[in-house]
């Protein structure tokens, strides 16, 4: 002991000092074997890096963020998770192996995803469900009377649950496509969102106005306006198509979202110019943009370390827009853990774009870690401004204009605007950073708000659904026609 405490305090010279700032400890998985191993969250060169060993496989290290500052300080939006009525497995293994969701997860369900078809009409060399291709496990479609199951399920477990997204594969291949969008609108569920590539709203010219009956809010995948984008994204140019599509949506009066895929070096140079396509069409009420991952099929670099990361996105929006908007423009949103996605809204006055943060101190109201004795928030805006902030908020439905109508009372609305057109003034950017293999860590998947919901009653988290094994094991027992028993009463304690 003595010998110790006489030891200098400096470093001797043959001492050298790590390359990173040890940030903290977490678990993930091995991107070989999915054994849940120890990972390090490291701070390198101004990026965050996980960092994890498998006793088989080794070493491996994965690009979290680009932006260490974004990331770090991303860590005070995090606010308290609510309960679901009920949960559907038990505690057993431990997380991340007993989704779900079971009593240790930390945040309900904001938005319950059901793949209501594993078919697709395009085949994608990037799909993370890894659709519209020969698959050895074969396709499936849905049955109503899982779709029922499902959506009774996700009623019972949140009340009146927020939004259900309905997506695949490519929904829109589904027979029974209206008839699980109105199931959907019969239930007490707030909002009803559809993923779709656009194929047949182009091709289809009743498609978008008989969706119109259920106003679903429209994600369109929307890559870039450059025929080599579609073509490495999507195989072959889309432009056409997605130009038509718009088209049909505009005509049938469904508002839009536009989400494109980013993948560096194919579209990361396109980010500005989705966004102004965006906001120069009437239908488009938003962008959300998802930078890819390795998941399922994928191109570009495979590099874990030389990735497009969530704040790379961000910086690109500033570079790109010319400042339009601004890095400082956005902030995470904090219902799942704050370093899972970002965004902002803006108020749209003809070429007039106003961000909302730059006339509403929005920090204010969703720094939940340090600002909470804030002593003058507005006891009105409080709540307006966790609801935008929130995976749920729904561009173009009558709840969320009214938020941003609340929000925005700082601003000088012109008179002349039409209030019929209201909703199209606003407009929403998000950036949603999935995980992947490389980049899996235990503790945002537990407070995961954005759950594929399936037959048997589970939700599971999205990104432990697309990393661990259980998408693989849910195609195959829905491609082979065998039945997901419901799982809850026998498993709970
Ligand atoms: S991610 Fe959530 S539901 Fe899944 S095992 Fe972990 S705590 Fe449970
Ligand atoms: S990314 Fe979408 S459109 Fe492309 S193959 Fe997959 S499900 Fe189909
Ligand atoms: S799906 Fe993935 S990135 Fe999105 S909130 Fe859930 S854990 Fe975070």
């Amino acid at each position: 002991m003595r010998e110790e405490s006489e030891r200098p305090l400096e470093i001797s010279s043959e001492q050298t000092v790590r390359e990173h700032v040890f940030h903290e400890i977490t678990r993930s998985i091995c991107p070989q074997c999915r054994r849940v191993v120890d990972a390090q969250v490291l701070v390198r060169d101004g990026a965050v890096v996980l960092r994890k060993r498998c006793p088989d496989h080794g070493w491996h290290e994965g690009l979290v963020s680009s932006d260490a500052e974004w990331h770090l300080d991303s860590l005070r939006y995090n606010k308290p998770g609510a309960i679901p009525y009920d949960f559907s497995t038990a505690v057993q293994e431990g997380c991340p192996r007993d989704c779900g969701l079971c009593p240790e997860h930390q945040q309900h369900t904001c938005i319950g995803v059901i793949e209501i078809t594993s078919r697709c009409n395009l085949g994608c060399p990037t799909c993370f469900a890894d659709s519209g291709m020969q698959h050895p496990d074969g396709s499936y479609d849905l049955t109503l009377s899982q779709v029922g199951a499902i959506l009774d399920r996700l009623v019972e477990t949140e009340g009146h649950p927020e939004v259900v997204q309905i997506s695949g594969g490519e929904p829109t291949m589904h027979p029974q496509l209206l008839d699980i969008l109105a199931m959907a609108r019969e239930r007490p569920i707030s909002h009803v969102m559809l993923n779709t590539n656009g194929l047949r709203l182009a091709s289809d010219p009743d498609l978008a106005r008989e969706l119109a009956r259920y106003r679903p809010l429209i994600y369109l995948q929307f890559d870039g306006l450059r025929a080599s984008t579609h073509e490495a994204l999507r195989g072959r140019d889309l432009s056409e198509i997605k130009a038509q599509a718009l088209e049909r949506l505009a005509e049938a009066g469904l508002y839009t979202i536009l989400v494109p895929t980013v993948v560096q070096g194919i579209n990361d140079d396109e980010i500005g110019d989705i966004l102004r396509h965006g906001l120069a069409h009437p239908t488009v009420v938003g962008v959300s943009y998802q930078p890819a991952t390795f998941a399922g099929r994928c191109i570009g670099s495979q590099d874990p370390l030389d990735r497009v990361t969530l704040p790379d996105v961000l910086h690109a929006l500033e570079e790109q827009t010319a400042g339009l908007f601004q890095v400082s423009d956005f902030f995470p949103v904090p219902c799942p853990h704050p370093s899972c996605s970002a965004c902002t809204y803006a108020f749209i006055d003809g070429d007039q774009v106003t961000p909302i943060p730059r006339i509403l101190n929005v920090d204010d109201y969703l720094d939940f870690v340090s600002n909470r004795s804030t002593p003058d928030l507005s006891a009105e805006l409080e709540p307006v401004v966790e609801a935008l902030w929130s995976m749920a908020a729904a561009m173009g439905s009558d709840e969320t204009t009214d938020d941003l109508v609340c929000a925005t009372c700082g601003l000088e609305v012109p008179t002349s605007l039409d209030p019929s057109h209201l909703k199209e003034h606003f407009f929403a950017i998000q950036v949603h950073g999935f995980m992947d293999e490389h980049t899996f860590d235990v503790k945002r998947a537990m407070k995961c708000c954005v759950h594929q919901l399936l037959p048997d009653g589970r939700a599971i988290p999205l990104c432990a659904y697309n990393n661990l094994g259980y998408r693989e094991e849910v195609r195959k027992m829905l491609g082979s026609e065998q039945l997901l028993q419901p799982k809850s009463a026998e498993v709970m304690p």
